[in-house]
């Protein structure tokens, strides 16, 4: 099977090219200015941007929680991710207590195969003894060198100190990385269990609970530790200006460390808790929704390259799973859908309100994770030789985004009555047709399991020189 991909404007990270685009088998074959060769299929991409497959590095499909699954399994998530021009995501592994690492994601991988876009996953060591080392080892033997630890949650998944600590020299002296979620877990269940005590149980609790300093403090002892035991670190779900600041200033004295947001950090801010539950319980996640200032020190820390991903940290829950905890905001299922959106959001609020430009959501949508993943250049990448994973983005179209037109399973969404501009017109799969003509087309073969290199051979430039200090106008907080 052959594409032709003609007239069409490809965006990469680096640059924007009126080029058509050859297509056989799985990969790309040829970028030229004119190609004229006869192919199975012609796509006439007039008007539209041609871009690389989106890579979602956070997505939780089919979590167990005590209020039930998070809504979305495999199937659903990945039709979802499709219609927002998403081809590949990483989802995680979390073992039981009395599992090895490679146990659970054994079993975790055989629960994904009906996904439709390619998948990987990162492992999260939920505690650490002696024999945690050679289960990393393994893990990243087998392909998976990213794994992701909790600093909250202590009474689950989260790591203490000094496990944290033990967690990051093993991963580093196997070449891995550590992703982590940092909010000090301690702090934050006192606050809980306080506001619960004296009768403060709606979600505006929630987010009061967890508040920036508990993100701030945890990003700086991640970094500690990482900077002591030479570990590579990405820190998901940055959601404070505060953190950002504080990234940067490791970032420039040339420790190896990454950030990710979500769209929701972008888009929203802390104003949605102040309803009632019926309203508010579906912005439960974790970090919650920060006051608006953090909106644009993120945006300005996407700008300045000191975030190098936005990841959805896709997770929802429907509106009866919510209410779990309706007297309890402790026991809201935490998490939110996003895995649709990612596109058509950065696209209106971060191409079109000039926070941003083409080339930088690229980076941000498909790039940066996959040459932070170890995906690179295989995915993320308009290149010969790379798998031809395209989205052809019509930036015309309009569109309100809805629980009721969505393609997750949720009957509640975040981003619900947010306008959008743009849409997946074409998204292709390794040179197979997902979406076409803006539908899912009928009959797909599942996507493929993802085996990926280890980090430290495949370095990642942080590029520090060109950074500008996001934060020296408009911060004078220390
Ligand atoms: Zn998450």
């Amino acid at each position: 099977m052959s594409i032709l991909i003609k007239n069409g404007t490809v965006v990469t990270s680096t640059q924007t090219l009126r080029v058509d685009v050859l297509i056989s088998g799985e990969s790309i074959v040829e970028i030229a200015p004119e190609i004229n060769e006869k192919a199975d299929t012609v796509i006439d991409a007039q008007g539209m941007y041609v871009l690389p497959g989106g890579i979602d590095p956070h997505v939780h499909l089919h979590l167990p929680t005590p209020a039930g699954c998070s809504i979305d399994d495999f199937k659903s998530g990945s039709i979802a991710a499709l219609y927002g021009g998403t081809t590949t995501f990483i989802d995680f592994v979390t073992p039981s207590k009395s599992e090895t690492l490679d146990e659970a994601l054994t079993k975790r991988i055989a629960e994904a195969t009906d996904s439709l876009t390619d998948y990987s996953f990162h492992v999260s060591p939920i505690k650490w003894d002696k024999t945690i080392e050679e289960q990393i080892a393994n893990c990243i033997e087998r392909g998976f060198p990213s794994f992701k630890i909790y600093m909250a949650y202590k009474e689950t998944v989260g790591l203490n100190d000094d496990e944290l600590y033990h967690v990051m020299h093993d991963v580093a002296s196997h070449g891995g990385m550590v992703t982590a979620h940092c909010e000090l877990g301690d702090e934050v269940d006192k606050l809980r269990n306080q506001f619960f005590e004296e009768g403060k149980v709606t979600p505006k609790y929630h987010a009061l609970s967890r508040p920036e300093s508990a993100e701030v403090s945890a990003v700086k002892r991640a970094m500690a530790f990482a900077d002591q035991t030479n570990c590579p670190l990405y820190i998901v779900h940055v959601s404070s200006g505060e953190s950002v600041k504080h990234i940067l200033q490791a970032q420039r004295s040339g420790q190896q460390v990454f950030a990710e947001t979500c769209p929701q950090y972008l888009t929203l801010n802390d104003s949605v808790y102040n309803d009632n539950f019926a309203e508010s319980g579906k912005y439960i996640i974790s970090p919650p929704i920060r006051s608006a200032n953090n909106n644009d020190l993120l945006w300005e820390g996407i700008s300045n390259n000191v975030i190098q991903t936005v990841g959805t940290d896709h997770c929802p829950f429907s509106q009866a799973q919510k209410e779990f905890g309706i007297n309890d905001f402790r026991k809201v299922p935490n998490g939110a859908g996003g895995i649709e959106h990612r596109l058509e959001l950065l696209y209106t609020f971060g191409v079109k309100n000039n926070k941003i430009s083409l080339n930088k959501l690229v980076d941000i949508f498909a790039t940066q994770a996959a040459k932070i993943f170890g995906l690179y250049p295989q995915k993320g990448e308009i290149a010969v030789g790379s798998d031809a994973d395209i989205v052809i983005w019509n930036p015309n179209a309009q569109r309100t985004i809805s629980a009721k037109n969505h393609h997750s399973k949720a009957d509640i969404s975040i981003y619900e009555g947010f306008k959008v501009n743009g849409k997946a017109e074409y998204v292709l799969l390794r040179g197979n047709m997902t979406i076409k003509n803006g539908q899912l087309v009928n009959g797909l073969n599942p996507g493929k399991l993802l085996l990926r290199k280890n980090i430290l051979s495949n370095p990642v430039n942080l590029n520090t020189s060109t950074y500008n200090d996001p934060l020296a106008d408009n911060c004078g907080r220390v």
